[in-house]
């Protein structure tokens, strides 16, 4: 202001002199004056074409050129311009950046987010939210949300208002062999505006539904038993028995009893599996030993379902009963991992062949030493019958809990359905494939696979 009021004193002072010098001797005071007004014009011109620079520079790109004045007021004013602008620029990329953070969260997000506004258009939505609801990121924005998803249940969940409980419908990839389903949740926010939140609910609910059934199907396997044994246990208690058909109802309702036992074992041994860490590699189980434990066990089973004919023909290695069990010479080595887990796993197997193959029919197993290059690579546990086979669209199913392909069988022979689901959780936690071969009619062969490094020669002690 100061540089100011000091130009235009200045001019004043130099148009007075420039008047006094040009003027005649008489009309040197008029002279003086006429030269300030001269220069007082010429003042406000140069004034005037320095607001016009400044003006002009406004109208175009104040930020992308530096001011074309600094000094005197005009040059002040675009200073402070300038530096408004610049200051509002940065605080403008400041947000935009924050904004673009919150987006880039929301994106990352594992659920769908989708940003309504008051008149139920799409503002913007993630990546998760467009598959889950089958729309296009781009494309899709300023759609209406109701007309692009069909659904009744969503339809009337957005027009209710009342968002609480949220709505489960299936999702855009949903097909009856890939079910897909979606939990949506809508919130308010602003003014009329709503955020939606989608979920991919599919394995919640299959393991819901599972949980379901599991428990549906240990009460059902329970209470078979426990119905046999109350109505035994009220015929003991309100009929007079004779002494042999009372041994003989005690004798079922100890079968009952042993039933009820098995499950309760089975049951206790699939939570401990799927409960506690896998077993470290510090313990080892010597195989033949196993192997004589098992085939013993194998023997008395089978005496038991299959007692001998009397043409039953003697082989080398045979049960007492009618059916053949052939076990090979076990090689010397020992297998890392927990003795009662591969014990519980080998043993199911061979019940299993042994159970499921008729009297005249064989067993076989044995462990089988595989190599790649002449280098160890693998061990292999298998079992061989000539029982009736499973039909190849069971095979995938056979270690779910409970599912059984004969089930008479399997209840005749004691059999609780988590046998397989038994040995399946014993080989992933030892590192091993389960494999099972088999052909209708013809037999089944089932096969663990343990990788070598959980294997070694049996040290000699
Ligand atoms: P279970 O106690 O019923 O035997 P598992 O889980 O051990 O239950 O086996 C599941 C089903 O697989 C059995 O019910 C049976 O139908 C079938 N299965 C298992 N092993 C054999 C086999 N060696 N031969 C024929 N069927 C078998």
């Amino acid at each position: 202001m100061l540089l100011r009021i000091f130009s235009f004193l200045m001019f004043q002072a130099l148009g007075a002199w420039l008047g006094h010098q040009i003027a005649p001797e008489a009309l040197r005071i008029r002279g003086m004056l006429a030269g300030m007004l001269g220069a007082g014009i010429l003042w406000g011109l140069y004034d005037f074409t320095r607001g016009l620079r400044v003006l002009q520079w406004l109208r175009t790109d104040a930020l992308a050129v530096a001011p074309p004045l600094r000094l005197g007021l005009w040059g002040q004013v675009a200073e402070r311009v300038s530096r408004a602008a610049r200051m509002r620029e940065r605080a403008a990329r400041e947000s935009e950046l924050r904004l673009q953070n919150v987006l880039a969260a929301l994106q990352a997000s594992p659920n769908g987010v989708l940003l309504l506004d008051a008149a139920g258009r799409i503002e913007w939505l993630n990546q998760t939210a467009a598959a889950h609801l089958g729309l296009d990121p781009a494309r899709d924005l300023q759609q209406h949300l109701v007309n692009l998803v069909r659904n009744p249940a969503f339809t009337a969940y957005l027009a209710s208002g009342q968002y609480g409980g949220g709505v489960t419908l299936p999702g855009r990839a949903h097909n009856s062999v890939n079910p897909v389903r979606l939990s949506v949740q809508l919130h308010e926010y602003g003014e009329g505006r709503r955020l939606l939140l989608s979920r991919d609910v599919t394995l919640v609910e299959q393991a819901e539904a599972m949980r379901r059934d599991f428990v549906a199907n240990v009460s059902h396997e329970i209470r078979t038993p426990l119905t046999v044994l109350s109505g035994f246990v009220e015929t003991l208690q309100t009929l007079p028995l004779q002494e042999d058909e009372r041994a003989r109802y005690l004798d079922l309702m100890a079968q009952q009893a042993e039933r009820m036992q098995a499950l309760v074992n089975d049951l206790l041994m699939l939570s401990r599996l799927e409960g506690s860490p896998p077993p470290g590699e510090g313990e080892w189980v010597a195989l033949p030993a196993m192997m004589r434990q098992l085939q013993q066990e194998a023997q008395t089973l089978s005496v038991v379902l299959h007692p001998a004919r009397p043409d039953a023909k003697t082989r080398m290695v045979q049960a007492q009963g009618g059916q053949t069990l052939d076990f090979e010479p076990t090689p010397a080595y020992e297998l890392a991992g927990a003795n009662n887990e591969l014990h519980s796993a080998l043993s199911n197997l061979v019940s299993n062949a042994v159970r499921y193959t008729p009297t005249e029919g064989t067993v076989r197993c044995g462990w089988r030493l595989l190599e790649v290059d002449g280098r160890l690579d693998s061990a292999e546990f298998w079992v061989q019958d000539t029982g009736p086979g499973i039909a190849a669209e069971h095979i995938p199913r056979l270690t779910e809990r409970f599912y059984r392909v004969d089930r008479s069988r399997s209840r005749e022979t004691g059999g609780t359905g988590l046998g397989l689901a038994i040995v399946k959780h014993v080989a992933q936690r030892h590192g091993a494939e389960l494999k099972v071969e088999s052909t209708l009619g013809q037999g089944s062969r089932f096969a663990l696979v343990f990788p070598a490094h959980r294997l070694r020669p049996m040290v000699a002690r």
